[in-house]
This record gives structure tokens, sequence and C-alpha cells, in this order.
């Protein structure tokens, strides 16, 4: 497990089985990953907590990415 902070909000996440893409479904208690790679359209990847990845439209850009905040332990949003 590697623990890392969100690209996003900042929150501290830890990805689980290794450094990327490896996102487990269904264990969502913190003792499993909370984030995951995401790969942008232009190439570049983000490291996301989950919240924000749910905050994050369909298509993300690195734009929204920047706009991404935490808003409590559970939630982000996107700053508007
Ligand atoms: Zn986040």
């Amino acid at each position: 497990m590697v623990t890392n902070s969100c690209d996003g909000c900042g929150r501290t996440v830890s990805v689980a089985g290794g450094m990327e893409n490896i996102w487990t479904f269904g264990e969502d208690d913190g003792s499993e990953g909370t984030a995951m790679t995401l790969e942008l359209a232009d190439g570049t990847s983000h490291l996301l907590c989950y919240p924000c990845l749910e905050a994050l439209p369909e298509e993300p850009t690195a734009d929204d990415i920047a706009r991404l905040e935490q808003v409590d332990a559970e939630t982000s949003t996107l700053e508007v």
C-alpha cells in the first residue's frame, strides 16, 4: 500500500496494491486504496481520491483537477 496525497484536494490517500491503476471496489473502509490514477486526454496522469473522481465531469481536464477542493472527509467539489 502506498500513501500519497490527492492531486485534486490534497487529502491523504492510499493506493492499494501498487503505484497506479489498481482500484479495489466494495471495500471502502479505508483499509484498501482510496484513490486511483486518472489519465487525461492530454496524456497527463493524476492521483485522485474517490470523492474527487465523483466530482469530476465525464471527460475531465487538467483545469477541472486544479479546481478540485475538499469539502469534508468524504466529499469533494469543483470550485466555481
Ligand atoms: Zn481529492
